[in-house]
């Protein structure tokens, strides 16, 4: 059941004859409690614990052939069991919306079809050309034609159909949709490049990978990884076989899907969650009946049927959004492998800037390591400097080198890009006399200025009131702005290159539908020369123009609460400067901080990502976390201050109590304030439980995760269990 049940819970298999030869992985409706739902059978048995007078029956089969495979039904109950969440909750988390609302796996369309008195006779619409170019087409289609097909064709038929079925002369029917739905074909091929030498050995090794083998693709922005997936994918389908690739984000990157289809000959089914319920369950379905070769998607595309499968890519693996934070939380990574080894197929991770954990993968040869050192053609690695803004001033975030630097590459008529991790225009607002803070009443966060729309905003809980005129504190004093964001950049850069045109890509700047992919547009083909952005303009896209990567303010990473920050750090300065210099201009990237004394940007600096990489996981082994070490998040909130802190202290009693008679390696630490003490108006505090290795961790949660729910305090908190967590706040 789509609800957060622990266990399962048995029906009768009402009358025989009508039940499905294959019942496991079949929907059906059912009874519960007052209602009725729709669940999933994941289990068949002769008997059951419940009392035969109270076993309640199924109403009816929804399905005839099984929704879930065995192999994908598998794979979510060891999900479930991984994430400790509940089966239900999990199989509705992976079935697109219609499945689950229990409608039928054979979608209806609407068409038209003429009433035998118009067939008969034109007559009624001889003084109506419309209809009786409508009259004309159905005859020619036979009667009658989706209404879909109708539209496209004249749009104006739409009214006539209308008027024509008042005068009952048309009819409405449902028929099942054929052919083609869910899929984008592909477009016409383009020839590809000649692979250099180390593409072809990746080529090579992923080609002789029989079985499950799991691969990791280390190479730098811009060195052909995307040339690699194309080509080993490419292969599969030759074979008949499915590839399913996985990527953080597919609105942030419209040319990857273009790409793909220029280049594979197949059909491809796009999934992603920002999508309408219809269009992902079309996709879904496209991909169960092996008509979607490819399946293109984030990371919710992981729990897609795949009967032909031949190869799994996740691209940006080590990117955050491939994580699932909220209700069912999973990696989007780790599933992809663990899918790859119940298909039995290989999986390729590829990355410009590899998390911790899969290099650690690599490095204990559980990972087959595959890399490409150089960027493709002749594209040839940007050179990185940092410019100290301890004592200079800024003007809108922007020092005098860094003008400097932008001037020189404006004039040489080349493009540039500024980043800036921050929207809006301000993130602090304060009182010149007094000192007063613009902060949001729910969170333990200050509101951002959003100068354009006259506003402060929470960026945590998108609570939003009027920019205020004066001084709420003292009433006198003058309130300023402090510190950049993007809105404010766009502003100062205005002022500084008047002539200059500009494109600002954030998410205030993209919230119509489109607009994204116009700016992109205009950032690709040139006619904005200075492009200004946060992360959507930092991932993935190609802008061979760039020569100059300005980092406005890499200091943002360098003191993080989670113990990840820095990680994240170095992959965000990699991949943004991984954006200068793709074309035949050698590219230039520019980091403004105030610590340019920091080892970490020194390491990075002057080593790369990898070295950087080598001496951080050092450091993690020192401090006993992942990957030297396994981790799950108990955390919880609530109105009530006091709340959350008795519900952890039972639980790190209880699991005291656990641990009292095992054999250690297992530690639980907290509670304490979670690093964002309020947000949403509740109090959060978090207590983690540390494991030296998995299997210990997994031992442990057995014994004490499903006594949870019963501890005291547990209904008057919001709590959840975050298994392998990605991010501490
Ligand atoms: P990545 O995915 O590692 O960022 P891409 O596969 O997108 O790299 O390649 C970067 C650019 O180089 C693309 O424009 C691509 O078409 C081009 N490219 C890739 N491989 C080659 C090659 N062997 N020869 C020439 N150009 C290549
Ligand atoms: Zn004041
Ligand atoms: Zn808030």
């Amino acid at each position: 059941m789509p609800r957060p049940l622990q266990g399962l819970l048995d029906y009768r298999a009402a009358v025989a004859g009508t039940v499905p030869d294959d019942p496991v992985g079949c929907r059906v409706r059912v009874p519960l409690g007052r209602g009725r739902t729709i669940g999933i059978v994941v289990a068949e048995r002769q008997a059951s614990a419940v009392p035969q007078a109270r076993l309640r029956r199924i109403e009816a089969w929804l399905d005839q052939q099984p929704v879930l495979t065995p192999e994908l039904l598998q794979t979510l109950e060891w999900a479930a069991r991984y994430y400790r969440h509940p089966i239900g909750a999990v199989l509705a988390a992976a079935l697109p919306a219609r499945l689950r609302r229990g409608e039928s796996v054979q979608r209806q369309e609407p068409w038209w079809r003429l009433d035998p008195e118009l067939v008969a006779d034109d007559q009624p619409v001889r003084r109506a050309p419309r209809q009786a170019e409508l009259r004309a087409y159905l005859l020619e289609r036979g009667g009658a034609a989706p209404c879909a097909e109708l539209n496209a064709l004249e749009p104006a038929w739409q009214r006539a159909g209308r008027v024509l079925e008042q005068r009952g002369l048309l009819h409405r029917e449902s028929h099942p949709v054929t052919g083609g739905a869910g899929t984008v074909p592909p477009l016409p091929a383009s020839e590809p490049p000649v692979l250099g030498d180390r593409q072809q050995e990746a080529v090579a090794a992923l080609e002789a990978a029989t079985g499950f083998t799991p691969f990791l693709l280390e190479g730098v922005t811009g060195s052909g990884k995307t040339e690699v997936y194309l080509r080993a994918a490419a292969r599969a389908l030759e074979r008949g076989q499915q590839v399913l690739i996985l990527v953080p984000e597919i609105g942030l990157a419209p040319q990857f899907l273009e790409r793909i289809r220029h280049r594979l000959p197949a059909p491809v089914a796009v999934i992603h969650s920002g999508r309408g319920g219809g269009e992902r369950s079309e996709a879904w379905l496209a991909a169960a009946r092996g008509e979607a070769q490819v399946v293109l998607g984030t990371r919710s595309a992981v729990f897609t049927p795949l009967p032909r499968p031949g190869l799994i890519i996740v691209d940006e693996e080590h990117d955050p959004s491939l994580a699932q934070q909220d209700g069912f939380r999973y990696s989007g990574r780790d599933l992809a492998v663990y899918r790859a080894r119940a298909l039995q197929v290989p999986v390729v991770l590829g990355s410009a800037t590899p998390s911790l954990e899969s290099l650690h993968n690599a490095r204990s040869g559980r990972y087959q390591r595959l890399s490409l050192p150089q960027r493709a053609g002749t594209a040839r690695n940007p050179a990185v400097h940092l410019v100290d803004i301890r004592s200079r001033p800024l003007r809108g975030g922007i020092s005098a080198p860094l003008e400097a630097a932008l001037r020189r590459h404006l004039e040489a008529g080349q493009q540039v890009l500024v980043f800036l991790n921050r929207r809006g225009y301000a993130p602090v607002l304060t009182c010149h006399a007094c000192g007063w803070v613009a902060a949001c009443h729910r969170c333990d966060a200050r509101l951002t200025l959003h100068q354009s729309a006259n506003e402060m905003r929470c960026h945590h809980c998108g609570s939003a009131v009027r920019r205020p005129v004066a001084c709420p504190e003292c009433g006198a004093g003058e309130l300023r702005p402090l510190g950049p964001g993007t809105e404010r950049l766009e502003e100062a850069l205005a002022e500084a290159f008047p002539e200059v045109p500009q494109v600002r890509i954030d998410r205030d700047t993209t919230r119509r539908r489109g607009e994204l992919e116009a700016r992109l547009d205009a950032a690709q083909r040139g006619d904005a020369q200075l492009l200004i952005g946060t992360q959507m303009l930092a991932k993935g896209h190609h802008l061979p123009a760039v020569t100059l990567v300005a980092i406005v303010d890499v200091d943002q990473g360098l003191f993080g609460a989670d113990f990840r920050a820095a990680e994240r750090l170095a992959q965000v300065v990699v991949q943004v400067a991984g954006r200068a210099g793709r074309g035949d201009h050698p590219g230039e990237v520019l980091l403004q901080t105030r610590h340019p004394e920091h080892p970490l940007l020194r390491t990075l600096l002057e080593s790369g990502y990898g070295a950087f990489a080598a001496a951080h996981l050092a450091e993690r082994q020192a401090a006993g976390l992942p990957p030297f070490a396994a981790l799950a998040l108990l955390r919880a909130e609530s109105v009530d201050a006091q709340a959350p802190y008795l519900f952890l202290e039972g639980a790190a009693q209880s699991g005291h109590a656990v641990l009292s008679g095992s054999d250690g390696g297992v530690e639980l630490l907290g509670p304490v304030p979670a690093p964002m003490e309020r947000r949403e108006g509740r109090h959060r505090a978090q207590l983690m439980v540390r494991a030296e290795e998995r299997g210990g961790l997994h031992r442990f949660l057995d014994a004490w995760a499903p006594g949870l729910d019963q501890l005291q305090g547990a209904r008057r908190v919001r709590w959840s269990l975050d298994i392998d967590p990605t991010e501490m706040v």
